[in-house]
């Protein structure tokens, strides 16, 4: 059986039924084609014998003091992915995975010591949304929601499935998803940045940064030494913005390795007139890792100096703490 959420609408079927059905399935909610009664009842029990369009099942569910909740979402194959629903007052967040696992293997991120077991495809970075999405979101406020793209895995290097769950979550029969909602992260893809600013839809752009000076970013971001930080700027610099749209780095903070002064002004320095805006992520920390989080104090300062240099940067709200939800500590802890 064809699994729907893989397929984008002119692969279903001719342009008047597959938008029949996309409506059912992305808007309607409808999850047999039982219910699908605009369809004549011969076609219903065709396409029921050929498409699959149950949304795969939640393994487990995580739910943390702050609101936050991790995923465990059973695939085909009995592998896990990974997705986090973080409740925020003005805009809800769904943190979607673009692989099992990570080639990657930054050295504080626990999901880089899994290294990768396989790619995800187009359906099931799809339907990773609309699981959170449906779990969480009541009918009247369903589409309150962002995504972003920086669960497990590198989604650049899962490009072209990552690009074609793109086109089925902006299709305007489905769920009809703007590219201002939905921001992709980069580790620092670089030929798959250039490509993707060639694309007819882009989202937004994040770039994880996390060390502002190549000696740094190599003992940090193994990556970094294929493609060094000047080009990656070079790449981020040439990438088409709208209006008041802007890139935004990554930046994790980890007490002596990350978080000198001296650190903020490279950062700032490097990212000089560029559109761009600046998270900083206080280190999740994690028995398997080597780092510690810096005090408030010094967080704070590090903003100010980037605040100093004109550049602008926020804090991330630490979430999902509790339940192992928050960046860099997805690892299917507590899978079975
Ligand atoms: N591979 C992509 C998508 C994952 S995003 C990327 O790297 O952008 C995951 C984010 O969590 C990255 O910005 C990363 O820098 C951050 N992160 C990883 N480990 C972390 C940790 N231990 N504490 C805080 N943030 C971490």
């Amino acid at each position: 059986m064809k699994f729907f959420f893989d397929y984008e609408r002119k692969e279903v079927a001719e342009d008047y039924r597959s938008t029949q059905i996309y409506k059912a399935v992305y808007q309607r909610w409808l999850a047999d084609f039982e219910s699908i009664t605009d369809l004549p009842k011969s076609l219903r029990s065709t396409l029921a014998g050929e498409w699959n369009i149950q949304l795969p099942r939640i393994h487990r569910r995580f739910d943390s003091v702050d609101g936050t909740r991790r995923y465990l979402i059973q695939l085909q194959d009995g592998e896990l992915a990974e997705t986090v629903y973080i409740p925020e007052e003005h805009r809800n967040t769904i943190c979607i995975s673009s692989q099992v696992g990570c080639a990657l293997a930054c050295t504080f991120c626990l999901t880089g010591q899994l290294g990768l077991t396989r790619h995800l495809t187009a359906g099931e970075i799809v339907a990773q949304a609309i699981v959170a999405q449906r779990d969480n979101l009541p009918w009247e406020t369903r589409d309150d929601f962002n995504i972003v793209m920086m669960g497990m895995g590198e989604p650049l290097h899962n490009y072209d499935n990552v690009m074609k769950s793109l086109r089925i979550l902006h299709d305007t029969q489905g769920l009809n998803m703007s590219m201002s909602r939905i921001t992709l992260s980069t580790a620092g893809m670089l030929p798959a940045i250039e490509k993707l600013a060639e694309e007819p839809i882009i989202p937004n752009l994040a770039i994880s940064l996390t060390g502002a000076t190549n000696p740094k970013r190599d003992e940090l971001m193994p990556i970094n030494r294929k493609y060094p930080i000047e080009k990656l700027i070079e790449a981020v610099d040439r990438f088409p913005l709208k209006h008041r749209q802007r890139v935004t780095f990554e930046y994790v903070l980890m007490k002596g390795v990350t978080d000198a002064p001296e650190d903020a002004r490279s950062l700032a320095r490097l990212l000089k007139g560029m559109k761009a805006k600046v998270n900083l992520i206080p280190l999740n920390e994690a028995e398997e890792l080597a780092y510690s989080r810096p005090s408030d104090a010094v967080v704070e300062r590090f903003r100010e100096i980037l605040n100093d240099h004109h550049v602008d940067a926020f804090v991330r709200k630490n979430r999902g703490n509790d339940i192992s939800a928050a960046c860099g500590q997805l690892k299917k802890k507590w899978a079975s």
